[in-house]
């Protein structure tokens, strides 16, 4: 197994650099999101990506020595060539399900990064704010760590997450308000007891363990990029990891400058980083009462809303919201005529696909990536009425006009 090349943490937002040998949260001048830069002369010389299976892989380029990297299977999830691209007169489309992973969703790679490092660093307990999956693949690395685990949830997350995170041992507490209040439960706890806050952004870890995911697509594509990628976004960690993986990539001459437009959805419920991104802003406002059965999208105020709006505008991308409605409309139709029931997340990616075709902004020869990013059996309860056959939808209709 590779040794990490990470050779410094720096502030995303003032540059000022921190230690990497230490558990340091945020940036000590400014307060701003610490991201990791690695030496990539010394990652050049080791083989990335490594033999074997899953994230590890791609431990020279993760801030995780060896003591830490737990293996729960996180990472190598398949990127699925699809009939959509056909149906909509539109290019290659693959969906890379993220449902795959460990707990059922994407989260496990940061997680398994964040907590690998904290253990390895010497975190005597940890803390973490969630909507959801966050909350479960926490559990799931905590157990694995031997570390004890607080997690504050909204109480009106579905109890399927409840659930699961109490079979890992977490002790979860539920908070009446949205991510953010839990957001300032977790960090009143770190500040009084020590136990490290994993709240996204406010450690490095989980970008960094969510940029594997860039890096598997470049890999599964034969290290040449699509030309769109479709992101659901919550507070943004996947939208700055995949753009951090691909400049790690060209930085070892395994890519060149290439990239794909990056395209953010958001439920029209609540959509803080696509009202900033559409009117210019280089922050996000918060989103008042943000409301959504999307939980992950469920996110109403992001404190890497700078990073993330930067690297949309880099990619030259576009940011849309999409219905609760229309989320599981598409849920139920990918189901149904793909094979491959998604999370209301990924449905929301393929709805976004559908209006950029028709748009014109995708076009016919481009390569689109979708993500599916968890598994749609902890959300059940949203559709009573999923397998009545005659149920057909506007979607169906516009999508399956070619049929
Ligand atoms: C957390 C989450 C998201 C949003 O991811 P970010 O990278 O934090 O924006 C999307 N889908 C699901 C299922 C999630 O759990
Ligand atoms: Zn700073």
């Amino acid at each position: 197994m590779s040794d990490s090349a990470l050779d410094r943490l720096e502030c995303g937002h003032c540059a000022a650099p921190a230690p990497t040998d230490q558990l340091i949260g945020t940036c000590r001048a400014c307060g701003g999101p610490l991201l990791a830069v690695y030496d990539t002369a010394r990652a050049r010389a080791d083989r990335i990506p490594d033999a074997g299976r899953g994230l590890w892989r791609w431990a020279g380029l993760l801030p995780v020595p060896e003591a830490g990297r737990f293996e729960l299977g996180a990472g190598d999830t398949p990127l699925l060539p699809t009939g959509i691209g056909e149906w909509l007169n539109s290019g290659p489309t693959w969906i890379k399900d993220e449902s795959a992973n460990p707990t059922a969703s994407f989260k496990a790679r940061g997680m398994a990064v964040a907590i690998g490092r904290a253990k390895a660093l010497g975190a005597g307990s940890l803390v973490v704010p969630s909507a959801g999956n966050a909350a479960c693949a926490a559990a799931a690395y905590a157990a694995r760590a031997g570390l004890p685990l607080t997690v504050f949830m909204p109480a009106d997350v579905p109890r399927s997450f409840q659930v699961e995170a109490r079979a890992h041992a977490a002790r979860v507490e539920l908070v009446d308000g949205l991510i953010d209040d839990c957001g300032q439960r977790a960090q009143a706890m770190a500040d009084r007891d020590g136990s490290f806050n994993l709240a996204t952004f406010r450690e490095p870890g989980r970008v960094e363990g969510k940029k594997t995911m860039g890096f598997e697509i470049a890999e599964q594509m034969g290290w040449r990029l699509p030309e769109v990628i479709i992101y659901p976004t919550g507070g943004g960690t996947g939208i700055v990891a995949l753009w951090k993986a691909f400049n790690e990539l060209e930085s070892l001459g395994l890519i060149g400058p290439e990239r794909p437009r990056l395209v953010m959805v958001q439920s029209a419920g609540c959509a803080p980083l696509v009202r900033a991104f559409d009117v210019g802003a280089d922050q996000a406002d918060p989103w008042p009462a943000g409301a959504t059965c999307a939980d992950g999208l469920r996110v109403p105020r992001s404190f890497g809303d700078r990073l993330v709006l930067d690297a949309m505008r880099r990619s030259r991308g576009r940011a849309l919201t999409v219905s609760d409605a229309e989320m599981l409309e598409y849920a139920r139709l990918m189901a149904s005529r793909l094979g491959l029931f998604p999370c209301p997340e990924g449905a929301a990616c393929l709805a976004a696909q559908v209006r950029l075709v028709e748009e014109g902004w995708i076009g016919a020869d481009e390569r689109v990536v979708l993500f599916n990013t968890g598994s749609p059996l902890k959300y059940l309860h949203l559709w009573p009425n999923s397998t009545h056959p005659e149920h057909t939808a506007d979607s169906d209709r516009r999508i399956f006009a070619h049929d």
